[in-house]
């Protein structure tokens, strides 16, 4: 390459890196990229790139000699043993103060371990957790960055021009310390989880249970994605029941077996929160259902043997209103559990989380940006250390108006039999989280009964243990 060297080096041109790649191009860096399969590479130099300044490396040690120092290289290759085997080719090849950031998926506990590898390096790392998918990635995504300071400052420049852009505020901050970016990032997939479910319920609810068809489907939740639910994944929702399946002419979504997968970011806030001890059980519900999703055939060979939902003993005009009462109580409840979760993560792990800037860039590039995150970012700016967000002055009883809504869903399905877990832990939560008093002091007496493991009084200081029986 002749002239001056790359601002920036992708490493992965998957669908992620390429659309990153050709992002930063458009928004005016200098952008290096190399993938270890050379096919791809050539493949996107000679379809996508055009006429932009991207440069090519046939290997990590060209990707080197081509970046300006101190150098830059954004990692997008597959989560896991992908970003090891990078980093130790990369590695060898870089001097002091020179920066990877890890830009996929990885789990925090391996971003902990990197930085620490890498700073005994002398090199910067930081992990930072993209949002938004290929479109996200090729447009402007959410960036969720942590790691050291001052090699975030360094390349805020080129994160704020590549991000979504919100009201003239780019979707990046600087989060935190060390893993902070990568565990932001889990928990914004574990509420990504959580809304996905009370939808689908949502779904099978007006379907199953009332009947509606895709085009009706449509309607509703096209006019839904006109208020206060409005986000994204209402978005696409809405979308989704227009489109016909081109081999066989019917609905595409009707043609869809019923079994989700995951990628394990879901399990994986609900595997910290367990850690932790903050509830987070729309989330859990979620995860725990796209697990049960997968026993097709045991579900089917129950059904023949058991029977299951019978329809709903309600007509659409009285349902749906009190469906979208349902889910807007469910989607702040659901944001409620994961925002105390990185409340909670903050305090345990370190970050200094800043929960209004977190709310902030979420608002846009990113699979949960919702119109509702403005006032979540709002609720976070007026009293910064909400202990949950149902404390809001303005939030709170806007859940429990709503609240009768998601009562009356949750016992519709269940009078009928239709499985609506997400929302049904929704309410469960906030039933719960309001109880001044829990049945706990009699888990507590059975567990000192048989086990010795004592109480505490509610009238006096102290640990106690009582002979249960003679
Ligand atoms: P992808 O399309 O499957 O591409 C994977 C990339 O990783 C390819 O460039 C592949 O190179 C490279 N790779 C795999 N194993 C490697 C190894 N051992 N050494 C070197 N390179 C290796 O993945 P993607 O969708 O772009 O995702 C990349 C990351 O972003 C993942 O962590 C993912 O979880 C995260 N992410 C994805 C999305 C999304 O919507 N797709 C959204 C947010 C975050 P080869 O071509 O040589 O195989």
């Amino acid at each position: 390459m002749s002239g001056p060297k790359c601002d920036i080096g992708v490493i992965g041109l998957g669908n992620m890196g390429r659309n990153l790649a050709l992002n930063l191009a458009d928004k005016g860096f200098k952008v290096a990229v190399y993938n270890r399969s050379p096919d791809k590479t050539e493949q996107f130099m000679s379809r996508e790139a055009g006429e932009r300044d991207i440069s090519p490396a046939r290997g990590p040690e060209e990707l080197a000699e081509l970046l300006a120092r101190p150098r830059a290289a954004l990692l997008m290759v597959s989560a896991g043993k992908a970003v090891d085997a990078v980093i130790e080719d990369l590695a060898p090849l870089l001097d002091q103060d020179d920066l990877i950031i890890d830009g996929g998926n990885s789990h925090f506990s391996d971003t902990e371990r990197r930085a620490g590898e890498l700073e005994k390096l002398g090199l910067n790392f930081l992990g930072m957790g993209i949002s938004g998918g290929e479109e996200g990635a090729r447009l402007g995504p959410s960036l969720m960055p942590g790691g050291q300071r001052a090699a975030y400052e360094r390349v805020a420049p080129l994160l704020a021009k590549a991000a979504a852009q919100v009201d003239g505020e780019p979707c990046v901050a600087y989060l935190g310390r060390g893993s902070a970016g990568h565990y932001v990032k889990m928990v914004h997939n574990g509420i990504e989880y959580a809304f996905m479910q009370l939808i689908a319920e949502s779904y099978d609810l007006l379907h199953r249970g009332l009947g509606l068809e895709p085009p009706e489907l449509n309607a509703l939740y096209h006019e839904w994605n006109q208020g206060e639910l409005g986000g994204y994944l209402m978005e696409i929702t809405a979308e989704i029941f227009k489109v016909k399946d081109p081999d066989t002419g019917a609905y595409l979504v009707d043609m869809i077996r019923d079994r989700a997968k995951q990628k394990g970011t879901g399990k994986w806030t609900t595997d910290d929160a367990l850690e932790l001890q903050s509830p987070t059980p729309a989330i859990d519900s979620a995860v725990m259902m796209r697990n049960l999703s997968t026993q097709g055939g045991l579900r089917s060979g129950l059904h023949q043997a058991l029977g299951s939902a019978t329809a709903l003993d309600l007509a659409p005009a009285v349902f749906a209103p009190l469906l979208k009462d349902a889910l807007y109580a469910g989607l702040i409840l659901a944001f409620s559990q994961g925002l105390s979760l990185l409340a909670r993560a903050s305090e345990h792990y370190g970050y200094g989380l800043d929960l209004e800037q977190v709310c902030r860039i979420w608002r846009g590039g990113c699979i949960i940006r919702a119109r509702l995150l403005e006032r979540l970012r709002r609720a976070y700016g007026d009293r910064p250390g909400l202990e949950s967000l149902l404390l809001d002055p303005e939030l709170g009883p806007e859940v429990m108006a709503r609240a009768q809504g998601l009562r009356a869903v949750v016992a519709a399905a269940a009078a009928a039999g239709l499985p609506a877990p997400g929302l049904m832990a929704s309410l469960g939560y906030l039933d719960a989280m309001r109880s001044g008093r829990l049945p706990f002091n009699l888990v507590q007496a059975q567990r000192d009964f048989f086990g010795g493991h004592t109480f505490e009084r509610v009238d006096r200081d102290g640990v106690f243990h009582h002979l249960w029986q003679e």
